[in-house]
């Protein structure tokens, strides 16, 4: 699997450095702003427009493929809401694209057959509970129950919510049956900056993770990523993302543009900067992405490329 990833990003990487390509190669898509929770942190799920239908879902995910994304994020809302999300997910992986599917956790699965799921886990029982309300975390691990053989990850976004929890999250979520544990630092948006994390403090965090990579293994976020975080030279290439909103508008660069103006400096997300490190090759995110199972199949690309990869060894 390895090889796989760093074939497709290798690919990708000639492409940008050689003939200037700049299309996108992850697509997030918001099938849905309904949600059965309401995060104190939520910044969509007021936003409610009605659900596209199932027709227009697959129009959109044509336009991804064409445009050249190679994964997709099915988000939302809560996207397992959606009576149609099984025909969403098998319509994204017969087109040949990795499919990873975001969920609260706390509904069946049964039937969902993407790449890999993440699941947001906020913190411990009683801080995840403080921000999703009561119940939600145990619903979550009796998602994992259910669901041993899945691909699940957790995502954790670290705020001041949480941060004070980090190790007891670490441990508690590595003797659970999921397979890697990932982590992402609250951007500021504007009407939930004070939950955010000063630089100082996400750098603080950030190597408080490197730390404990050593004693949690199931740890994924790359080192990469973590030594990138608060420094203000960070590299993102933010054309890699590709967003459509529930309305079915379609964003190709940063995520933040939808919502409001981006402002680099106070970002530290993960989304564009593991991807964008994935891209420079830099080993270990390539293996974080490898590790998910979320990069193409190697018969995802063209022959000539396969031949010319395998001629430079
Ligand atoms: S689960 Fe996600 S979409 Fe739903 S309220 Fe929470 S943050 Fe918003
Ligand atoms: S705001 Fe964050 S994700 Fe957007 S371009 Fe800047 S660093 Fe990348």
């Amino acid at each position: 699997m390895f090889r796989n990833s760093l074939v497709y990003l290798a690919y990708r990487k000639l492409k940008y450095s050689y003939a200037g390509d700049t299309s996108p190669a992850v697509a997030s898509i918001k099938v849905t702003q309904r949600c059965n929770l309401r995060c104190k942190h939520c910044t969509w799920v007021n936003k409610v427009t009605r659900d596209l239908p199932l027709a227009r879902w697959r129009e959109l995910i044509d336009t991804l493929y064409k445009r050249g994304c190679a994964v997709v994020f099915i988000e939302g809302g809560e996207p397992t809401l959606r009576d149609d999300i099984a025909e969403i997910i098998s319509y994204i992986k017969r087109k040949g694209l990795v499919c990873v599917l975001f969920t609260n956790g706390t509904r069946k699965l049964d039937g969902l057959d993407s790449d890999a799921v993440w699941i947001s886990i906020d913190g411990t029982e009683i801080s995840h509970d403080q921000v999703r309300g009561e119940g939600a975390y145990r619903q979550i691990m009796a998602t994992l129950k259910d669901y041993p053989d899945k691909n699940t990850y957790s995502m954790t976004t670290l705020s001041r919510l949480n941060v004070t929890e980090l190790e007891d999250i670490c441990g508690e979520l590595s003797s659970t049956s999921l397979k890697g544990l990932i982590f992402n630092f609250m951007y500021p948006y504007k009407d939930i900056e004070q939950l955010v994390l000063s630089r100082e403090e996400r750098i603080a965090c950030a190597r408080r993770l490197l730390e404990l990579k050593r004693k949690y293994p199931k740890i994924l976020s790359s080192d990469s990523y973590l030594k990138t975080v608060g420094r203000p030279d960070k590299l993102c290439h933010p054309w890699i993302l590709l967003l459509v909103t529930a309305d079915g508008r379609i964003t190709h660069g940063c995520t933040v543009e939808p919502m409001e103006e981006r402002n680099c400096e106070v970002c530290d997300m993960m989304c564009g900067l593991e991807a964008t490190l994935g891209f420079e090759l830099k080993r270990d995110s390539v293996h974080f992405w490898n590790k998910n199972h979320i990069l193409p199949k190697i018969d995802y690309l063209p022959d000539w490329t396969l031949r010319l990869l395998n001629n430079k060894k």
